[in-house]
């Protein structure tokens, strides 16, 4: 007798691959798992990467990239997606088509530049991240460098936190998660904005003085993702993320001669 147990909500990351372990891909399914959520992949690009830096990267066709995603969604289907690094103005196009066609609602980590300073997408990407897929996103999830590369914003304090969200949020995702952990101004504290233009939700966590943060973004918003697939709405989604990713700074590790990773499994 064959006995099936429950199947776990549906998460499906859209990203690169970091050989190394720590970011893109392979840190969304081990958050997902981490979430007690069935983690699902499309794999956009491939990188060569450990923790000094990507020594090389590779992207794969659009037709990959969308044959990938119908496997997965015709059959298996999904309760929330996830993006990241998307590479060039085509996969940006052809991940932007492919929301465009699911209920589901999605995370969009606006990935630009990794912190070793590798570019992760290209500059002729950025209309069509703007045009075409933040207006997919239920919440986009952008970093300082992300809010400036975007819309041009030098961010330093709250009040521009503030007019970063309003500018994210004019591109039409439904929420802007502005991520403000570089900003020198809150000394000790990693400080976050979620605003959908009417409510706000300050998110407030300590700074850990750890130096071994790889893949830290991707982990927010694939634990973000994770939540909506549970069924928690934005705000819940989004406070149980910053403290799941919080947990894995603080606990992040050596690796390698560089940048280590956070400790998803913290
Ligand atoms: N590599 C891949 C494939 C990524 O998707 C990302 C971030 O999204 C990174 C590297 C950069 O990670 P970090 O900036 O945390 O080092």
């Amino acid at each position: 007798m064959s006995v099936a147990g429950a199947a776990p909500p549906l998460c499906l990351t859209v990203a690169g691959s970091d050989s190394g372990g720590g970011a893109g891909i392979q840190a969304d399914l081990k958050t997902m798992l981490a979430l007690g959520v069935h983690g699902m992949s499309v794999v956009t690009a491939v990188t060569a990467q450990n923790s000094l830096g990507v020594k090389g990267a590779w992207e794969l066709p659009a037709e990959a990239v969308t044959a990938q995603y119908r496997a997965v969604v015709d059959d298996i289907g999904v309760h929330a997606v996830k993006t990241g690094m998307l590479s060039s103005a085509v996969l940006v196009e052809t991940v932007a088509e492919l929301l465009a066609g699911t209920t589901a609602p999605a995370v969009v980590d606006p990935v630009g530049v990794s912190k070793h300073g590798d570019a992760l997408l290209a500059a002729s990407a950025l209309d069509a991240v703007r045009q075409e897929l933040l207006p997919r996103a239920t919440v986009a999830t952008p970093n300082l460098d992300e809010v400036a590369q975007l819309t041009g914003l030098a961010v330093e304090t709250e009040d521009d936190m503030r007019r970063a969200a309003d500018a994210v949020l004019g591109y039409g995702p439904r929420w802007a998660l502005i991520k403000g952990g570089h900003l020198a101004a809150h000394g000790d504290e990693a400080v976050d904005l979620l605003s959908d233009g009417s409510r706000e939700l300050w998110l407030r966590a300590p700074r850990h003085d750890n130096r071994h943060t790889h893949g830290t973004g991707c982990t927010l918003a694939s634990a973000i993702a994770a939540g909506l697939a549970k069924g928690l709405d934005v705000p819940e989604a989004v406070t149980a993320a910053k403290e799941y990713v919080t947990g894995a700074i603080a606990a992040g590790f050596a690796l390698g001669g560089g940048i280590g990773p956070v400790d998803h499994a913290w």
